[in-house]
């Protein structure tokens, strides 16, 4: 089927289009540049910029695409999770071309989406904003136990995917920041400006991470239990503890009067959130029988999370996918990946009565 996906949860614009598991276009415009002031995304800037990006993203797509809506088999959308006003503007374009074409309509799981790019190859259309594909190519179906590490600004989650149409479930999630949420904290600490992750990511190469050890969050006996007796958070993050641990060894140069050493703590600020990542994210893994895990979400971008993440995984066996960095981010590609399966499936579509649920829980993949 011809699937048109659109996403629109945080500050990305997206657009999409494939047909089946083939990508024939990733269009995307982001309003992050109006953030950089504020140092974080302002969900109302946010939302003003879908409204005046959505109608050329959609005719970029389109034309670069080479099809006509009339074409179109069906229209996927995220309905969640994310910021309500942001969600709004996509959900409501949506429903205006579900009602205006009068094709079927399917409200999707933003982070189960970002799951479906694992299934998409390269398409013959000229899709120019889409970088080159992994070496391999893309399964035509997932394996039935599959996990998702994602982490992103807004995200820092372990999925299992047993089915991507109808079963998937949280194994971990952050329980205060998410990763690249810590990576811009930490970054306007250290006067690098914003989005943080690229700053420090850079910054760190220069900088001896062993100079200083900041805290894992959450590993702890009490928080991991054991194998048999799991405790509360065995595979959870958290990183605002580690914010603040930043902040007060900053403090603890500037009281004596010494150079802040920015790019030692850059270093190990990073080596302390990667660890902890992939060490719980592998742990999840071996303990739930899950020997394939795709990585995404933003901070995909992280050099030194890529480094840990391929060797831990194959030091345990498992074998790890990650998406071309434009399949990563948000993008409308991955939603309308996702609605294909759910068209190829024969779930029943959403109608047009359903209203975007800013905390829609990943058992949801579409409602
Ligand atoms: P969502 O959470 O809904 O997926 P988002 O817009 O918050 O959306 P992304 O656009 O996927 O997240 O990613 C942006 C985040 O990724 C920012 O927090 C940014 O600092 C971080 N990031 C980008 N590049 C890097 C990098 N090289 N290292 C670490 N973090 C990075
Ligand atoms: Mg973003
Ligand atoms: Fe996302």
């Amino acid at each position: 089927p011809l699937v048109l996906g659109i996403e629109s949860s945080c500050d990305e614009t997206g657009v999409g289009i494939v047909r089946g598991t083939e990508l024939l276009t990733n269009t995307v415009s982001s309003s992050m540049e109006e953030h950089v002031r504020f140092g974080g995304v302002i969900p109302e800037i946010a939302s003003r910029a879908h409204l005046d990006a959505f109608v050329p993203t959609l005719q970029e797509a389109l034309a670069e695409a080479n099809v006509q809506l009339a074409d179109i088999d069906a229209i996927a959308v995220t309905s969640g999770p994310g910021l309500a006003g942001a969600l709004m503007v996509g959900v409501c374009a949506a429903k205006a071309l579900a009602v205006a074409t009068g094709k079927p309509l399917y409200a999707i799981n933003h982070l189960v989406a970002h799951v479906g790019v694992g299934l998409l190859q390269q398409g013959t259309g000229t899709a120019t904003s889409v970088s080159t594909p992994p070496a391999g190519s893309p399964p035509e179906t997932l394996p039935d136990n599959m996990g998702a590490l994602l982490v992103s600004g807004g995200h820092t989650e372990i999925l299992r995917i047993r089915s991507i149409t109808d079963d998937v479930e949280l194994l971990g999630s952050t329980i205060d920041d998410a990763a690249g949420e810590a990576y811009d904290k930490v970054a306007r600490l250290l006067g690098l400006g914003y989005p943080g992750g690229p700053a420090i990511d850079k910054l760190a190469r220069t900088g001896n991470a062993k100079a200083i050890r900041f805290p894992r969050g959450l590993t702890q006996s009490k928080y991991m239990g054991t194998a048999e007796e799991p405790g509360p958070h065995r595979y959870d993050w958290s990183f605002s503890g580690l914010k603040t641990a930043v902040a007060r060894c900053v403090e603890q140069f500037e009281a004596r009067g010494e150079t802040v050493p920015v790019a030692d703590i850059a270093a190990a600020f990073q080596e302390a959130v990667v660890d902890v990542i992939t060490s719980k994210a592998v742990l999840a893994c071996r303990e739930n029988g899950i020997t394939e895990v795709l990585l995404g979400g933003g901070v995909a971008a992280n050099s030194r999370l890529r480094q840990l993440t391929e060797q831990r995984c194959s030091a345990a066996g498992i074998r790890l996918t990650v998406p071309p960095l434009s399949l990563c981010t948000d993008n409308g590609a991955m939603v309308a990946a996702l609605g294909a399966q759910l068209v190829m499936a024969g779930v029943e579509p959403s109608g047009i009565g359903f209203a975007p649920d800013s905390s829609m829980p990943v058992t949801t993949v579409s409602a």
